[in-house]
């Protein structure tokens, strides 16, 4: 397996997208790529473009979404990491066999035609982290 590219994009809880965007977007001036609705998680995502990085902003659209579940115990603040990896099973696979607790055991659908998996924040040092590798 190869090791992760880079980090590519911090995802934040927020409550409303649109207030929150006024600080990346308004006071910031970053290029927004665009909302989106991903149905799977219950939420409505919005990615800023920083240099390689992106800085993903979370909107619940349902009380039972796990960024509704977020905000309500621990408030608007940095939700998970993402690191950029060529192939997502391979990396699965590695990380399976290294002992870390995934929450997604396969590959799933994310923004931006994105496959995307979640590893538990009790194995990666209390800091939920996504693995995602870009649409084909
Ligand atoms: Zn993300």
């Amino acid at each position: 397996m190869q090791p992760p590219q880079q980090i590519d994009h911090l995802g934040l809880a927020v409550r409303s997208l649109e207030e929150a965007s006024q600080l990346y977007r308004d006071v910031l001036g970053l290029t927004c790529q665009g909302t989106e609705e991903v149905p799977d998680q219950k939420v409505r995502v919005v990615f800023f473009e920083m240099g390689e990085v992106r800085i993903e902003l979370l909107e619940p659209t349902a009380a039972d979404s796990p960024i509704a579940r977020f905000l309500e115990t621990r408030g608007p603040g940095l939700h998970h990491v993402a690191y950029r990896v060529a192939d997502l099973p391979a990396t699965l696979a590695a990380l399976r066999s290294g002992g870390v607790r995934l929450i997604d055991e396969e590959p799933r659908d994310g923004a931006h035609g994105m496959k995307i998996a979640f590893a538990h924040p009790k194995s990666t040092g209390g800091v939920l982290t996504e693995f995602c590798q870009a649409g084909e």
